[in-house]
This record gives structure tokens, sequence and C-alpha cells, in this order.
């Protein structure tokens, strides 16, 4: 696939949204490891994808939130990082065809650093780069190193993927509101000081992903900020679908995709120049944010 930042120089893109919800509503069981369908039920996933490629996503994310070696393993499927990683890759490459880009995803480890936790900062670069090493054998274009909280975590993937590919970079945070301005992980970083470091490790676009309990306009202010501290590094938004309404134990995220459609224009005039969803977007969302694009 042709290069992703020189496209980005010169429109907008669309990146996908929700695959976890998705996987759901085809039959994955609750507590059950859905990067296991990757081997499984490729079928399923890549129908994901497919569905997404219809709404006019130009990036997908491979189905590998969980992919590293020591999240696999409260799964038990330690021993077959490699194999689910690649197939994830392999099934977004399949769907993206040459006309696309993957993005081999990379969540959080699941756990703190040293000193909050047991994790060194070295262990941990072997375990992204194994995974890392995996999505790019199953034809990933791109990393996307996403949902993070720590600085400290995103330097480390950042390293990892350095360490075996020159491949572009994306690194997103998660936000939550404190205050009436002001945007923090729940580690505590600010939107300054996450998009510094991010770009200094060496990611290629930054931004944020998903958000606790975060309105629109949250989001639209968050951009503004992210822009202004990401400088001329390009900046990807990923919402979820509105503030989330809880129902007993149960989230929702009820935004329509007219409500979503809404801000892609918003927020490409602030700078943005990747949009995608999280948490409650699907495809309906997408096609509807994809129809927004007018330039
Ligand atoms: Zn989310």
């Amino acid at each position: 696939m042709n290069d992703l930042l020189s496209a980005l120089s010169a429109r907008p893109l669309l990146c996908d949204g929700a695959m976890g919800t998705q996987l759901l509503a085809q039959g994955l069981g609750a507590g059950e490891c859905g990067m296991l369908w990757n081997a499984e039920h490729p079928e399923r996933v890549r129908g994901v994808h497919e569905a997404y490629r219809k709404s006019g996503c130009n990036l997908f994310t491979t189905n590998t939130f969980g992919g590293s070696s020591y999240a696999l393993e409260h799964h038990g499927l330690v021993e077959r990082m490699a194999e689910l990683n690649r197939a994830g890759a392999q099934n977004a490459r399949q769907i993206a065809g040459d006309s696309a880009w993957v993005l081999g995803n990379i969540g959080p480890f699941g756990d703190f650093l040293e000193p909050l936790g047991d994790m060194t900062a070295e262990k941990l670069r072997a375990i992204f780069r194994a995974q890392a090493q995996s999505l790019i054998e199953g034809g990933a274009d791109a990393l996307l190193i996403e949902t993070m909280c720590d600085p400290v975590e995103v330097e480390v993937a950042v390293a990892a993927v350095r360490d075996c590919s020159s491949l572009p970079i994306i690194a997103t945070y998660t936000f939550q509101k404190n205050g009436d301005h002001a945007f923090r992980t729940i580690m505590g970083t600010s939107v300054e000081e996450a998009m510094e470091r991010a770009i200094a490790a060496g990611a290629h676009i930054v931004g944020t992903n998903c958000g606790t309990a975060l309105s629109f306009p949250d989001y639209l202010e968050l951009a503004r900020q992210i822009v202004r501290a990401a400088g001329k590094t390009p900046v990807i938004l990923q919402p979820n679908a509105g503030a989330p309404q809880i129902v007993g134990e149960q989230t929702f995220y009820c935004a329509t995709p007219g409500e979503m459609a809404a801000i892609v224009m918003p927020l490409l005039d602030i700078g943005v120049r990747v949009i995608g969803g999280c948490c409650g977007t699907s495809p309906a969302h997408l096609a509807a944010m994809s129809s927004a694009i007018t330039r």
C-alpha cells in the first residue's frame, strides 16, 4: 500500500469503528476471546472489515487489541500469540486489498509498569515487539498503539515497533474530563504531555480514542487541545458514539449515525486529519460519517 503519511497530507482519511461489539452481535460469547476468531472464524472477522469497507473507511484496524502475549495469558493463548496476530492482519489485508490501509492494533498490556506494577519496560518492549512483528508479517501497513493512559507505556510500545520496522506509528490515548476544559488520562497525564511524549518517542500520527463519559462538545474541545499540542504532527480522533448511558451494569452508547456525522466537518475544521469511531460505533455510523466528508 502506498505511503499513508503522504496520502494523509493530501486528504483526510476515515478509520473504521468498533470491532468487539460487532463480533458480539455475531455470536461471540461474553468473556470469550474475540481474537481467537481471527483463526477459528476468520470469515466473521472479515465480514466486519467488509461492512466497514462498504461504509467508506480507508483504514482497517486489526482484531488484535488484546493481542500481547501478556493479555493473551488470561485466555490461555500465549503460545498462539504470533498466529492470532498474523491471522488478524491477514483478515484485514484481504478486505483492504491495495486500496486501503491495515492498522495493526496494539492495545494496552493490561497492567501497570514498575513501580506501580511488576512489569519492567524492557520486558514489555520485548512483548510489544513480538506482537508488532506478527502484525507486520500478516500485512499491516502501520501500527496503531491505542487506548493508552500511561505515556511510558506509549514510549515503550513505540520503541518496540521501531525495533522491528520503519512503518508509520499511530499512538492514541484515552482521556477523561477533570473540570471544565481539563482532560487527563486516568494516570493523570495532560493532553500536552501525552502528545509531546508520543511524538518525541517517534509516533507519526497522534490523538485520542474512546474516552470516559465524553460528550460531543467535549470531543471537539479535546480535539482543539490535541491539535494545538501536536503541532505539525497529524491528529487522529476516534470518539465513542456519544456519552455513555449506564443502565444497571450495562453501558450503552446511543448517538445516532446522524449525530456522529454532524461532528465530522467541525473536527476537520479544527485540524483533525483521521476520524474513526470507538465504543458503540457501527458500520452505519461510519457510513454516515463518510458521507459527511465533503472535501
Ligand atoms: Zn472505546
